[in-house]
């Protein structure tokens, strides 16, 4: 704990006095209650064994009857002899390091030109990002005229089959069987490798001198937490082939006929219901959903409310 001895400016003269000097060399005056002890960035540490007691031995007293600062160690006043008894000590105060302000790195010449052009081509971007999705969204009503109706199902049809997989080991599905496996870094981790001690402030002991604060602060590092990857084969289901059924409208809709092999079985069921239908300078092909679909007959004519110029989201 290295001690460094302050210094106090005279409330009588103004004149700036060493932290151990009790009364002022100027005007003779005793250092009163109000003075407050400095400590001068560049103040050297006190070595001699005297003034290292003297900074040891606690805050000094102000005598309650001539107002004098008495070292700690003193049992009677040096100026009027009074004996301390009740006399108050000085405060003894803590005084932390301001900690340091992040300074705003400032931006550098060369890179304001390059700054602009990027910022300019992000408006760019935006602009033609706003300006497709007007497009994308917009909606129009345009007449059409139903030309041709046609109906699908399909079935996907499943095989259990034999899959060649990686990842980690302790999340491999159940039936897998390893083929492989090896080290990887799976994540970071943050530990507490030791600490250092910092220095966080300088304690004002009330007699003149000051002393560093320390604290142990903890240090860290990233390590990296290795686990194990593998190679494994496992049975999944796949979609081996879809069998599909189709016809036009007016015609009653079935299902596709599936003829499954031993290891196979039924997947995902689709069904879409196609309205052709011709506009002006365009045919779209629409799937409003089968219901209206079962609705419409070939030949007839609607508005349709077109949005992107190619989706017709509805028949009026
Ligand atoms: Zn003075
Ligand atoms: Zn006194």
């Amino acid at each position: 704990m290295a001690i460094r001895e302050g210094k106090w400016r005279c409330t009588n003269c103004g004149r700036v006095e060493r932290g151990s000097q009790l009364a002022c060399l100027g005007c003779g005056a005793t250092r009163d209650e109000n003075v407050t002890f400095f400590l001068e960035e560049d103040a050297a540490e006190v070595t001699d064994a005297e003034l290292l007691r003297r900074a040891e031995a606690g805050a000094e007293w102000l005598c309650e009857y001539c107002s004098t600062s008495n070292p700690a160690l003193e049992k009677k006043c040096k100026q009027c002899g009074a004996e301390r008894e009740q006399a108050r000590a000085r405060e003894v105060k803590e005084i932390p390091l301001a900690g340091p302000v992040p300074a705003m790195p400032a931006p550098a010449a060369s890179s304001s030109g390059c700054f602009k052009w990027v910022v300019g081509l992000l408006l760019l971007g935006l602009a033609f990002c706003a300006g497709l999705g007007y497009f994308a969204f917009r909606e129009s009503d345009e007449p059409v005229t139903v030309e041709n109706l046609e109906w699908s199902r399909s079935i996907d049809v499943e095989a259990l089959q034999t899959v060649r997989e990686e990842g980690w080991l302790d999340e491999r599905p159940s039936g897998a069987r390893v083929l492989n496996r090896w080290q990887a870094v799976r994540s970071t981790e943050r530990v507490q490798v030791g600490t250092e001690r910092v220095k966080t402030g300088v304690r004002d002991k009330g007699n003149g001198f000051f002393e560093d604060v320390y604290e142990d602060q903890p240090v860290y590092d990233e390590r990296e937490v290795k686990d194990t990857r593998a190679a494994w084969e496992v049975e999944r289901w796949v979609t081996v082939r879809t069998e599909k059924a189709d016809g036009p409208g007016g015609e009653e809709r079935y299902w596709p006929q599936l003829d499954l092999d031993r290891n196979e079985r039924e997947g995902a069921r689709k069904e879409e219901c196609i309205a052709v239908l011709k506009g002006a300078s365009r045919t779209y092909r629409s799937d409003l959903g089968c219901e209206r679909w079962q609705q419409l007959a070939v030949g007839e004519s609607f508005t349709a409310r077109v949005q992107g110029g190619s989706t017709v989201k509805e028949l009026r």
